[in-house]
């Protein structure tokens, strides 16, 4: 149950909940490697326990989860798809820019999107149209051509319908560490993709990372974590909901409140308890509230470094002058500033988006926008005034290093 924690033992207990399952996930992988979608479909049998009838969710069917929602809830899905596309908008830099350096001598960068991902939306303890809106917006945003998304059976009509508001392309039925195999090495029904974001549970997680070599992945965004750093004036029934609010994602979720005050931790202990007893999704949450608790710091400097330790996937600011600390922050997924930043706004409708590291990554991974969709190149265009300005440092650096045909593809440009 929620407790007074050591901050290196627990950050040592997250990340080796990803190398317990790393040799049953091979295992898995190498299956799907060898028999494609057969092992899909017996993969799937024996971890979801359903025997599908085909993979790829045809389009009657996506077309006909619009009657099984509720109306209201198809509006709230527009509005945040809407919202998480005018913040993605922001962040799309130009196709192209060139700028002069000196004359002759024009530099800029050339963004292209990439040509096909895929988004892994998890469906195993809850359903997650938000994160099919979080893994997909971002990556129209940016002009990729082809988005496809796996989810686990059975799939939810909420997720297809918020799959279709934001323009995905093909949709898969199934989940887990089989689902990143399939899109990383391919099947005759799933085509690989470059590169796959999403958030999963600790297979899916860990399959992304050994699954590197074969296709980009965005960063490990396994079970949740919130991190809170407050002082005496913050409100510890808000704290505790945010805790809850994040326990209720998977049993290996963590939270942690860092505090200057003893008083502030002991309401909050009082009010997660409270709150917990009461909850809908109790189990799940008491769970994870085992492996979550609190750090009383001695002043708001030792608690500014115990949150750079953990480097949470959320952190929610809940002191006198949040903004003030804001800067000295330096690792943390997403930042909630004051007492009405609930995460869950961050979660569903702000419109940043809610796909960001986990287990202690922030510290270097960001989470997941628009650039994680697109590659750069740099672009050079040099006149014959350009290379006399540079050819002598040029010649000279590559004679130096004794690549002589690097001096001697300058020299015979300057000779002609
Ligand atoms: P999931 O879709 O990630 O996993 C379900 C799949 O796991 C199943 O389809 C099954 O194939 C596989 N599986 C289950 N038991 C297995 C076993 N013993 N061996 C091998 N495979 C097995 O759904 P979930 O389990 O509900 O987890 C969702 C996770 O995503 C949660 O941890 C949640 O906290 C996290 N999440 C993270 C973010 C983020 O941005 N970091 C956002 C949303 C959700």
């Amino acid at each position: 149950m929620w407790q007074a924690l050591d901050i290196e033992t627990w950050i040592a207990g997250r990340r080796s909940n990803l190398d317990r399952v790393k040799g049953p996930v091979a295992e898995i992988i190498g299956r799907v490697r060898a028999e494609g979608d057969d092992a899909l479909f017996d993969l799937t049998k024996k971890f979801d326990g359903i025997d599908l009838e085909s993979i790829a969710v045809p389009d009657d069917e996506r077309e006909a989860a619009y009657d099984r929602v509720d109306a209201h809830l198809v509006e709230s899905l527009v509005e945040a798809e809407a919202r998480i596309n005018r913040f993605h908008e922001l962040q799309r830099g130009r196709d192209l820019w060139l700028q002069e350096m000196e004359p002759g001598i024009t530099l800029g960068v050339k963004t292209t999107p990439l040509s096909r991902v895929g988004a892994y939306v998890p469906g195993g303890r809850a359903a997650y149209p938000s994160t099919a809106l979080m893994c997909t917006v971002p990556a129209k945003v940016a002009g990729v051509a082809e988005v496809c998304c796996c989810t686990p059976p059975p799939t939810s009509p909420i997720t297809l319908v918020a799959l279709d508001i934001a323009g995905v392309d093909e949709v898969y039925r199934v989940g887990g560490a089989q689902a990143i195999a399939a899109m990383a090495i391919g099947t005759a029904t799933v085509p690989r993709v470059e590169k796959i974001v999403g958030p999963g549970n600790v297979y899916v997680t860990a399959a992304k990372m050994l699954l590197r070599e074969e296709a980009e992945i965005d960063f490990p965004a396994g079970p949740s974590e919130i991190a809170v750093l407050a002082d005496n004036t913050a409100n510890p029934t808000f704290i505790a909901a945010d805790i809850l609010a994040q326990a209720e994602h998977d049993p290996n979720a963590a939270c942690v409140l860092v505090t200057t005050d003893a008083t502030l931790a002991d309401a909050v202990t009082g009010e997660v308890k409270r709150m917990a007893e009461g909850a809908k999704r109790r189990e799940i949450i008491e769970e994870a509230l085992d492996h979550s608790g609190y750090i009383v710091a001695d002043d708001l400097d030792e608690a500014v470094e115990a949150v750079e330790g953990i480097a949470p996937e959320h952190l929610s600011v809940q002191v006198a002058d949040p903004l003030g600390i804001l800067n000295r922050i330096r690792s943390a997924g997403s930042i909630f500033v004051g007492p009405y930043a609930a995460v869950a706004c961050g979660d569903y409708a702000s419109g940043t988006n809610h796909v960001l590291p986990t287990a202690g990554y922030a510290r270097f991974y960001s989470g997941l926008d628009v650039n994680h969709f697109c590659r750069r190149s740099t672009v050079q265009v040099i006149t014959r005034e350009g290379l006399d300005a540079i050819g002598d440092v040029v010649e000279t650096i590559a004679d130096a290093e004794g690549l002589h045909a690097h001096a001697e593809s300058v020299r015979v440009r300057r000779r002609g």
